[in-house]
């Protein structure tokens, strides 16, 4: 299945806990002011590549404690996103996926995000705001956004955090 992506790290420590893949999705339309990563908001930039590339690079690794889809904004393409979030977790691995969008708006529109969300350990949701930026918070760069324990969300119908 196809993938439009920006980049791949293969060893990664600061998007997650432990040694992890992070794959950057091309395409973001949250414009959010000094994000660090504008090179990915093009929604037709990057590279399409196939979704086993990106299982075959993972499993090549026996170091990796997991996968993190970063961006540009990983819920625009949920299908692939989705596809290789399985396959990992299916093996014991954790997931974690950045957004944009808050947890309430993603709620709104459960049956769009449901396919990623349940292979989802870890979500850090929210637009990046320049004026809560902090170097203190754990893998997240504004103190609005949150790093929300997904299963335990989805089954209480409320958001609880995940402590790292
Ligand atoms: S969601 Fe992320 S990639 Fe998109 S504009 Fe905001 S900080 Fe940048």
């Amino acid at each position: 299945m196809d993938l439009r992506i920006s980049d791949v790290i293969c060893d990664s420590i600061v998007d997650g806990p432990g040694l992890r893949m992070t794959v950057f999705l091309q395409g973001c339309t949250h414009n959010c002011k000094g994000c660090h990563n504008p090179s990915t908001h093009k929604l037709d930039g990057g590279r399409i590549v196939d979704t086993d590339y990106i299982l075959e690079m993972f499993f090549k690794n026996p170091l990796l404690d997991g996968i993190t889809f970063s961006g540009g904004e990983p819920l625009l393409q949920p299908k692939p996103v989705s596809a290789i979030a399985k396959a990992v977790k299916e093996k014991g691995f954790n997931v974690i996926v950045y957004t944009g969008f808050v947890w309430e708006k993603l709620m709104e529109d459960l049956n769009s995000f449901e396919k990623v969300l349940k292979y989802t350990d870890i979500l850090i949701d929210g637009p990046f705001i320049e004026s809560l930026k902090s170097y203190d918070l754990d893998f997240r760069g504004s103190s609005n956004q949150r790093a929300i324990d997904v299963s335990k969300s989805l089954l209480s119908g409320a958001v609880n955090l995940y402590e790292f």
